[in-house]
């Protein structure tokens, strides 16, 4: 995946868990490592909050046009706690619809109270992602997402915690389903069977899917094996098991236009 495409903005940070994927969360994680575990249980506004906006001295934007923007990688966008907030969010990608916003969120079934008042069938530049751990969160998310007003949409299946059937709820609305494992010391063990198991749901219904990544600890012909981080999305790519994936790790069935980059991106750090 090449970093040229991308872009990262994190308008808060701090979550709060609300599920069993979210046990060993990665953004708790980095703030127990760098000795400020306290900043993840309380939601606060970053000073990158109006990033969307913000232009350099010669007038450009900071986030050129064209980019994929990771959104709210560090929180989650639905989450309650920013509710005050996010109607000045909506503001600013609706104001940047050259550039594609993608968040994912445990909390799609809050989403349609988190709308902004002309959201309509969808904001066009916006792409949201309902994640899926295991059988019970995705027969409780996906039922909700697939009802739901929104012009791109994907399936993340991470940390995937077992073997998970979706494939009641995919069908040509879902640009993407993307699969990973859980990265950390405490990683639970996610087994290539599982992700092989998605890429056939997803094959059969012709939607693209992604091996993101395969977490800290991976099961495969009955024998774990311990991943460091640096390799944990290399290793997944060696698999070769990505279908229907272009150029950039994007969609060859995305529904969103990519422009030309003119500038190197902002750096962007994105784990699940
Ligand atoms: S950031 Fe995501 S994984 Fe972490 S607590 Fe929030 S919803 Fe859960």
């Amino acid at each position: 995946m090449s970093d040229s495409v991308y872009a990262s903005w994190n308008p808060w940070h701090g979550c709060t868990r609300i599920s069993p994927g979210c046990k060993y969360c990665y953004v708790y994680r980095q703030d127990e490592k760098f000795g400020i575990g306290d900043a993840s249980r309380q939601c606060r506004k970053n000073a990158s909050f109006h990033l969307p906006i913000e232009k350099k001295r010669n007038g450009s934007y900071k986030i050129p046009s064209g980019k994929i923007v990771f959104t709210c990688f560090t929180s989650d966008f639905l989450l309650e706690d920013a509710d005050p907030w996010r109607l000045e969010c909506w503001k600013m990608i609706r104001s940047r619809s050259d550039c594609l916003f993608y968040f994912f969120t445990k909390r799609i079934d809050r989403l349609e109270k988190c709308l902004p008042p002309d959201w309509g069938d969808g904001y066009e530049n916006v792409m949201i992602g309902c994640t899926v751990e295991n059988q019970d969160r995705a027969d409780f998310r996906l039922p909700i997402f697939r009802e739901l007003p929104i012009c791109h949409r994907s399936i993340i299946a991470a940390p995937l915690l077992e073997q998970i059937d979706i494939s009641p709820y995919l069908d040509s609305s879902i640009e993407e389903v993307s699969a990973s494992g859980e990265s950390g010391l405490e990683a639970r063990p996610c087994h290539y069977e599982w992700i092989l198991d998605l890429r056939r749901q997803c094959v059969e219904k012709e939607i693209p899917f992604c091996f993101h990544q395969t977490g800290a600890r991976f099961m495969k012909d009955g024998k774990l094996y311990r991943i460091p981080r640096r390799f944990q999305i290399s290793q997944a790519a060696k698999a070769g098991i990505d279908y229907r994936i272009g150029k950039n790790g994007i969609p060859e069935t995305a529904g969103f236009p990519i422009v030309s980059m003119e500038e190197e991106p902002e750096q962007v750090q994105f784990s699940l």
